[in-house]
């Protein structure tokens, strides 16, 4: 696969110091673009200067969101060398994401290639500092010129890059999440498990209402009883409960994590007792009463693990570990950014 047609931008930008880098908010120099049509399947991959899409308004992605993306990151390690984590499960994702938005998979070897070839284009934008990493966008829309709902006939495939600054500057935080008994997230035969543009527009008013109660993020229950925990945020959502980890199955309605398969390889690898089974917001908040939830944390590729110091719902907070990051996150956490910046052995081989 590749080399790819390259256009090199002629007006580079300046790179922001590694320590002013926020998510999300600077751009690299060159994208990656491919597109597809029915019959033909996807032609024409190249790179270019990085800029504006020029759309048809009624280019059918802005009117009925047949989108996808995913996120991913290099990491620069201490030795120098660029390392993407776990690219290929990203890209596995991205086409399950694809089948279920109705829209063609792309090949998981030109997935990769994709990757390896802008971000060695866009080498230098690969941040030095510690903590920080260059986030991949792969992002497919639909670019049929017409209206009416349907699937599309033609895409467009693009993949870009942004430098993004450590999660935490000050050490693993732990955060207050509110259980949410009026916002839902997913149904089953609903599009849950994609990454898809649709689930993070209907999750903003629950964000929202979730912030003005004071809290950080908001923890979804199913969303038939709301009774079960979903997921939080844009993370897979873990409980320890005396000696067992717990964290609710794949069943349609959560994203399948990479984050969260990894964590719980690593906790099966020590030995810990770790149950994949659907999990009631009762029983964790009487084990917060009780004193057995020991910890409870988010994954995902943002944060790797997000610690929940309070957890509130209906009208009351549980305060999980003293409100402190617990040992079994903080584990997880060193042994993930270990791996990520290859400072120990991957031994599951998920770096490359
Ligand atoms: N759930 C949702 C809804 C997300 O957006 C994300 C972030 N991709 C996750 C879970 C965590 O997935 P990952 O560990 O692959 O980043």
């Amino acid at each position: 696969m590749g080399p790819f047609p390259t256009t090199r931008t002629t007006a580079p930008k300046p790179k922001p110091a590694d320590d002013t880098l926020a998510f999300g908010k600077v751009l690299t120099d060159h994208m990656f673009l491919m597109n597809y049509e029915e019959g033909r399947g996807w032609f024409n991959p190249r790179i270019e200067p990085y800029g504006p899409l020029s759309l048809d308004p009624a280019t059918s992605v802005l009117h009925y969101g047949q989108a996808i993306f995913d996120g991913l990151k290099a990491f620069r390690g201490d030795d120098g060398q660029v390392r993407l984590f776990r690219a290929d499960r990203h890209a596995q994702r991205f086409n399950r994401s694809a089948q279920i938005m109705c829209m063609p998979e792309v090949p998981v070897d030109i997935i990769r290639a994709s990757f390896d070839a802008l971000v060695g284009v866009d080498a230098d934008w690969v941040p030095r500092k510690a903590g920080t990493s260059l986030y991949l966008r792969p992002t497919i829309i639909a670019t049929d010129v017409m209206l009416g709902v349907h699937p599309a006939h033609s895409y467009l495939y693009f993949l870009i890059l942004s430098p993004v600054g450590s999660y935490y500057k000050e050490g693993v935080k732990p955060v207050r999440i509110l259980a949410s008994d009026s916002h839902v997230r997913a149904v089953r035969g609903g599009t849950g498990e994609a990454k898809t543009a649709a689930n993070y527009a209907q999750s903003l008013a629950g964000q929202k209402d979730a912030a003005a109660a004071g809290y950080t993020q908001v923890l979804y229950l199913d969303g038939v009883e709301r009774r079960f925990l979903d997921e939080v945020g844009t993370m897979n959502i873990m409980v320890r409960i005396g000696d067992e980890v717990i964290t609710p199955p794949l069943a349609g309605t959560i994203l399948d994590g990479v984050t969260r398969a990894s964590t719980l390889q690593l906790m099966r690898d020590w030995g810990l007792k770790v149950t994949e089974r659907a999990i009631a917001i009762e029983e964790v908040m009487q084990a917060g009463r009780d004193g057995t939830l020991r910890e409870m944390w988010g994954t995902g590729t943002a944060a790797v693990v997000s610690p929940v110091g309070t957890l509130g719902y209906k009208g009351e907070d549980v305060l999980i570990n003293g409100g402190q990051t617990g040992e079994v996150t903080q584990k997880l956490y060193d042994a993930i950014v270990g791996i990520q910046y290859g400072r120990t052995n991957d031994p599951h081989g998920w770096t490359s």
